[in-house]
């Protein structure tokens, strides 16, 4: 077998979630497993937090069916809503809460005939402008919605376009548009993603949107998880396949884009960008060879990267690497690489097998 896995921790993802629960004492939490759990896999996420989770959140009604079939009780939230009127006697079926986040949504609700009614959730555009109702708009539909034989509960609800930088001015303006629809009489109330969720508590509400912190990552570029009292879910591990001596002078890789200043000792790893691995991580970016932190060389390629040895001669073929995970942040790969967690966890390829730790 090729020396590549994906170990998940599914420990660490409950001591995240009830961490995130801590933070804000008395609300609920949407678990947000979009995306196959943020790449982690969404059948083995809701099994671990089938107990704990009071409710989930999904992107599409595919996921939906599927965390459905896995949870028979738990809230699963649409978070953009039906993409077509054909979905919403499904949603119902399935007893999805659901967002609303345009007219033309609103209007295919009202005219829809549905098996039972549905929670709804209102999506405010209160500063974002991706989705989203204006907040004339959220008094019109709701007062539209609020007696529909199509409505369960009428939520609100709206999404931060700035959480992760902390003291962006656009973070108290969107709440302050969120505060300003207090007067009308939603049932529930929800504004939080991990950073608001970690930082704001004035963006609390009644339910919470976890998605990035149950993974153990940092929406943050300044606030690590270490210091966030989080714990590291996917570790990704391979092994040196090869290692080699280059004399000064010779290149390494595709493009002999890296050539070596002094005679170099260089190790090839068992993970390429066919793995998930970012293909634009520039020379530099960390990789741990047997708990030593060594350098990436050269590009990467589509099975295979490279690293430089030079400071530990004794790491041999078969030595042990983390890309990243429990020793090496994922958020620290991500940030060599020009980008955010999200992506690398979420880009881990299906080649990659998954091992699950209880
Ligand atoms: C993905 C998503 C979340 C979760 O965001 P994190 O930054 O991963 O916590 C919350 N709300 C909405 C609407 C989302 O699309």
């Amino acid at each position: 077998m090729r020396p590549l896995v994906a170990t998940i921790d599914l420990a660490a993802i409950r001591h995240n979630y009830a961490l995130a629960k801590r933070c804000a004492p008395g609300r609920q939490a949407f678990a947000v497993v979009k995306a196959n759990a943020y790449g982690h896999g969404v059948r083995e996420v809701v099994t671990a937090l089938h107990d704990e989770a009071d409710g989930f959140a999904v992107a599409s009604l595919e996921e939906a069916a599927e965390v459905r079939a896995l949870h028979g009780e738990a809230r699963i939230l649409l978070l953009e809503g039906c993409f077509a009127a054909e979905e919403l006697p499904i949603a119902a079926q399935l007893r999805l809460d659901i967002v609303v986040q345009g007219a033309e949504q609103a209007a295919a609700l009202l005219a829809a005939a549905l098996p039972q009614p549905l929670n709804v959730w209102l999506k405010l555009d209160s500063g974002m402008h991706r989705l989203g109702l204006s907040p004339q708009a959220v008094r019109d539909w709701h007062a539209r919605l609020r007696n529909a034989p199509q409505v369960a509960e009428l939520n609100l609800l709206s999404h931060f376009a700035c959480a992760d930088e902390r003291a962006h001015p656009l973070i108290e303006q969107q709440v302050e548009v969120f505060l300003d629809l207090l007067d009308l009489d939603f049932d529930q109330r929800s504004l939080a993603n991990s950073a608001a969720l970690l930082t704001i508590p004035a963006s609390h509400m009644d339910w919470l949107r976890p998605g990035i912190m149950l993974y153990g990552a940092t929406p943050f570029a300044d606030l690590s998880v270490l210091e966030l009292g989080l714990k590291p879910v996917m570790s990704l591990t391979a092994q040196l396949i090869a290692v080699r001596d280059v004399a000064v002078g010779e290149s390494v890789g595709y493009g002999a884009s890296w050539v070596a200043e002094r005679p170099s000792r260089i190790g090839t790893v068992s993970c390429g960008y066919a793995d998930g691995y970012p293909r634009h991580a520039p020379s530099g970016t960390p990789v741990l060879v047997d708990g030593q932190r060594v350098e990436l060389v050269g590009r990467v390629s589509m099975d295979m990267l490279a690293v430089d040895l030079t400071h530990l001669p004794d790491a041999q073929v078969g030595a042990a690497v983390e890309l990243w995970g429990a020793y090496l942040p994922v958020d620290e790969v991500a940030q060599a690489a020009g980008t955010i967690g999200y992506e690398l966890l979420t880009k881990v390829t299906a080649r990659v097998p998954r091992r699950y730790l209880a």
